[in-house]
């Protein structure tokens, strides 16, 4: 009795600890899933931008945290072997990463989340074939089958997202004859395997419809992305976010986790969310756009434009600016790869002494990220309330005396309005040709990302600066700072 007692005592001690380390772990899961919901909130604005990330980096470590403490019991070296490199490698990437190559990296990190979730269903299944006889519900067999198959989808799309971003692969559609029907073919083809992993006696039995799904999901998750043309691609790339986070989701249900269900939720409907609002902008359905075919390929015309270009000098530009009393710039891509925005910020800083009206032209979809161009503005200390959405400053064209294009293209293409079969058309675009004149700065007469010619540089009141947009900008700042003697 005595000697039951003994061994008694430290297992209860222990068992007491690991039941507070876990009450402390849930704890920190509740608050870190209230950092995660504070860092959507902040990431909403770019006043608070920053913050907004703060309380993201808080909020994982706290989580990563409270499962090691608060859920392992042991295996901690194991951990640290698999949690070290990749800290390291995030670190490296993120810090070498130019602004240009965030939507890669974005694409790629995704497609991390969905392999994970591919490994997470595929080991959870093979788990419980070590414990042989013990009864395997339904519903982990659906959370394991639904896992795998968004995470399968998340990783192959993202991939070929990448690849497309990255301009390895084209940005033109992939339109297969009937590729509609094949996608319900593989979705039916899909659910029919799933009945049959349901159905199986044994998990070796489960293991070839799982595969076997795994391979059709894989080749869906290709399929659906290069179906979806270069303009397009804005709207991929917040779909694949959502989907990363369902997959985060589904992975938290196989592991019982309930942090990673609530936060892959956040990122899931967050995404989903941003994609509604990037369709919203460019004025197409959802539907349409994860079924694919809009938008022709990067770098080639679609169609013809004939007319004559007005090429100008900086004098000119600069005699323009000293005239006009308003002044709206719009910022595209180019803009982000010469990095021209820091000279620009001088540029604007010297107008407004002069006394003008300047302000900024944000295109929803402008440059390769959502809210690309806003970053980059912020990080040039461009003051928030001079830059301006679409909605708020495209009836206010006819009423601007110059406008500046830097390195915008299809943001700024009247084709969208004016021709009904042009690959962008009903894209709502900033109306630029409104305004008195319009100065277009650009390297050459290449087209954007949607592969689309612009009718814009051949208009009566447009005239063409070409160059690289800092080293134009910064002969502009050169020579507003002589005549003002600033
Ligand atoms: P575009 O890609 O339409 O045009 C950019 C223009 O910048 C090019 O025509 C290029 O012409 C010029 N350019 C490139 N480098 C330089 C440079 N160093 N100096 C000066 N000009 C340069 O950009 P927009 O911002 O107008 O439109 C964004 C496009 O990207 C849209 O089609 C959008 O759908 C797509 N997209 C957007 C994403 C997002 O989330 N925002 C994500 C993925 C795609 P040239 O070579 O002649 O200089």
């Amino acid at each position: 009795m005595n000697l039951l007692a003994q061994t008694e005592i430290p297992q209860v001690v222990e068992q007491t600890a690991i039941g507070l380390d876990k009450s402390l772990a849930t704890i920190a899961y509740v608050a870190a899933a209230v950092l995660f919901i504070f860092s959507l909130g902040g990431l909403s604005h770019q006043e608070s931008a920053r913050r907004g990330n703060l309380f993201g980096i808080a909020g994982m470590v706290l989580a990563i945290l409270a499962t090691v403490w608060g859920y392992m019991q042991g295996g901690y070296l194991m951990a640290i072997a698999a949690m070290l490199p990749a800290i390291l490698l995030g670190a490296i990437m993120a810090a070498r990463v130019p602004m240009t190559g965030m939507p890669e990296m974005v694409a790629l990190l995704h497609s991390f989340v969905g392999i994970a979730a591919v490994l997470v269903g595929i080991s959870s299944y093979l788990d419980d074939g070590a414990h042989v006889g013990v009864p395997r519900g339904v519903v982990h067999l659906l959370e394991v089958y639904i896992g795998v198959f968004i995470g399968a989808i998340t990783f192959t799309g993202s991939i070929i997202a990448f690849l497309k971003l990255r301009g390895t692969v084209g940005g033109k559609p992939l339109l297969l004859p009937a590729r509609h029907a094949l996608n319900l073919i593989m979705l039916m083809a899909c659910i029919v395997i799933g009945a049959w992993f349901v159905g199986a006696e044994s998990p070796d039995g489960g293991m070839v419809p799982l595969l076997t799904m795994l391979v059709i999901a894989s080749l869906l998750g290709v399929h659906l992305v290069m179906a979806i043309g270069g303009a397009d691609m804005p709207v991929v790339v917040s779909m694949l976010n959502s989907y990363s986070g369902w997959a985060a989701s589904a992975a938290g249900f196989m592991l019982k986790n309930h942090l990673l269900i609530v936060t892959g939720a956040l990122v899931g409907s967050s995404g989903a969310i941003l994609s509604y609002i990037m369709c919203a902008a460019m004025n197409r359905s959802f539907l349409s756009v994860i079924l694919g075919g809009f938008g022709g390929g990067s770098g080639k015309s679609t169609s013809e434009v004939d007319g004559t270009i007005t090429e100008c000098s900086v004098d000119d530009v600069v005699d323009l600016l000293w005239e006009a009393n308003s002044v709206v710039i719009v910022p595209g891509y180019g803009m982000a790869v010469a990095q021209a925005q820091h000279s620009l910020a001088d540029v604007v800083k010297i107008l407004r002494d002069l006394g003008k009206q300047v302000r900024f032209a944000i295109h929803p979809v402008a440059g390769r990220l959502p809210g690309h161009m806003n970053v980059l503005l912020a990080e040039a200390n461009v003051p928030y309330d001079i830059v301006l959405e679409m909605d708020e400053i495209n009836d206010d064209f006819p009423r601007t005396d110059v406008v500046l294009v830097i390195g915008a293209n299809d943001i700024v293409n009247p084709a969208a309005e004016e021709d009904p079969r042009s690959p962008i058309a009903g894209m709502p675009v900033l109306e630029v040709w409104k305004a008195r004149t319009v100065v277009v700065i650009k390297r050459g007469m290449a087209t954007g990302y949607a592969g689309v010619e612009n009718p814009l540089f051949f208009k009566e009141n447009t005239r063409m600066l070409f160059g690289d947009a800092k080293a134009m900008v910064d002969s502009i700042l050169a020579k507003l700072r002589l005549r003002t003697g600033s």
